[in-house]
């Protein structure tokens, strides 16, 4: 299934040009346009999925394995210093493209690269509350 207009499908038909490091029969993954770092690229699977929640399972499996082996080529080879990876869900987490995708983002000593938060706290009534709504299976009252 591929979707019109989506710019990921496209670039997974070859309508549209990419920088691809990696492409077996799910998966395309291919340098970010506006690179977060150096060697910042994009695991995205051929067929149309807008995010996780409606991402195949099985092919969500094959993603992290492959973030893994791309990860090592990262380190072995940019000698990057750590690794993210982030995969937004909706426009209020940063989502611009809604094709599922997981940027591997390779990190260097001191880079500025800004993943970050604020760190907040977690009180007792959090706590329950969230626990209670949280918890697969519970009840919600
Ligand atoms: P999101 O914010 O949806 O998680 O990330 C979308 C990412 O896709 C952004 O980092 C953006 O730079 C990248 N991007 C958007 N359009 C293109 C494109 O046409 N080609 C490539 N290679 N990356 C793109
Ligand atoms: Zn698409």
């Amino acid at each position: 299934m591929k979707k019109e207009d989506c710019i990921f499908c496209k670039i997974a038909n070859g309508e549209i040009p990419s920088t691809t490091i990696y492409e077996d029969e799910d998966f395309l993954c291919f340098l970010d346009v506006n690179p977060a770092s150096r060697g910042h690229a994009l695991i995205v699977p051929k067929e149309h999925y807008a995010d996780l929640y409606e991402m195949d399972q099985e092919l969500l499996k094959k993603a992290i394995v492959l973030a893994q082996k791309i990860g090592k080529e990262m380190k072995e080879k940019l000698g990057c210093d750590g690794l993210n990876l982030v995969q937004n869900n909706d426009e209020a987490s940063g989502q611009t493209v809604f094709h599922f995708h997981l940027h591997l983002i390779p990190r260097y000593n001191n880079d500025g690269v800004g993943i970050s938060w604020k760190p907040g706290s977690l009180t007792q009534e959090d706590k329950e509350e969230l626990k209670a709504l949280l918890t697969p299976g519970r009840p919600l009252e």
